[in-house]
């Protein structure tokens, strides 16, 4: 068997803290389900390649069905809620991803697969346990973003890479965590390239 040309060299496994997507001058809805746990939520998993270019869209004719992941819908409203207004059940936002950038893995991941892979990252990757158990609580203070970077990777084996955002009044504050996983999203690895940061040194890290 040959085997299949890769299209991407590994993976960015996106999480968002909610509270940062919610405080800002946009704000947000909460999910027809009803308001997500005070944790990360999966944003997604996305290809990327080495020189920091990303695939996206590769796959019109293969589109999400909600019927390939039936299994893991209830475990997806509760890990990867969606908090985009207005007010959704998770749907359309697991479709923009799967189709986005789920659709440039085919050749390693069927759209089942996809799910529960970046579901099982998540397992594996308890951000907030390793924030809390260092000291760092969501509590609108302002942490060290080394410090956070320093937990997470003593934690998670692997350094991860900080977004920020800005709340209503202008603050900077930890928004998403990007952590790099193999092709195969069997396990973080170091990342052969990070996004360009707009952190300060200084970040809030709100409540939700
Ligand atoms: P933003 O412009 O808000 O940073 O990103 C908008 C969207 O572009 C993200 O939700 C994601 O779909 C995609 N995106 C942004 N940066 C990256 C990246 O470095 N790699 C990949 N694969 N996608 C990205
Ligand atoms: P991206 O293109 O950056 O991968 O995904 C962002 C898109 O998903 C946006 O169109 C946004 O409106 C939608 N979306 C729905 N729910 C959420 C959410 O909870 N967080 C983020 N970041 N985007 C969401
Ligand atoms: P998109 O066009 O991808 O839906 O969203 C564009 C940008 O606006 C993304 O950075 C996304 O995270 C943000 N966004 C979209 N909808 C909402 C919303 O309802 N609330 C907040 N806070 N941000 C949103």
């Amino acid at each position: 068997q040959l085997c299949a040309s890769q299209d991407f060299d590994f993976f960015y496994f996106v999480q968002q803290w909610p509270g940062s997507y919610c405080d800002t001058q946009q704000s947000c809805c909460y999910p027809t389900t009803g308001k997500p746990d005070p944790d990360f939520g999966i944003h997604g998993l996305w290809p990327n390649n080495n020189d920091g270019s990303y695939p996206s869209n590769c796959d019109s004719s293969n589109p999400f069905q909600q019927s390939q992941v039936s299994d893991l819908i209830s475990t997806m409203q509760k890990e990867w809620p969606t908090l985009a207004c207005p007010s959704g059940n998770g749907i359309q936002f697991w479709s923009h991803e799967w189709d986005k950038h789920g659709t440039c893995s085919e050749s390693t991941l069927n759209q089942h697969d996809y799910f529960a892979a970046a579901l099982n990252l998540k397992q594996k990757a308890d951000l907030l346990q390793a924030l809390t158990s260092a000291g760092i609580n969501p509590d609108g203070g302002s942490y060290s973003l080394s410090s956070i970077k320093s937990a997470i990777s003593g934690s998670i084996g692997s350094t991860p890479f900080i977004e920020c955002n800005s709340d209503s009044s202008g603050n900077s504050q930890l928004y998403q965590v990007y952590l790099c996983v193999d092709t195969n999203a069997s396990g973080f690895i170091d990342c052969p390239v990070f996004p360009h940061s707009k952190c300060g040194s200084n970040i809030e890290f709100p409540s939700f």
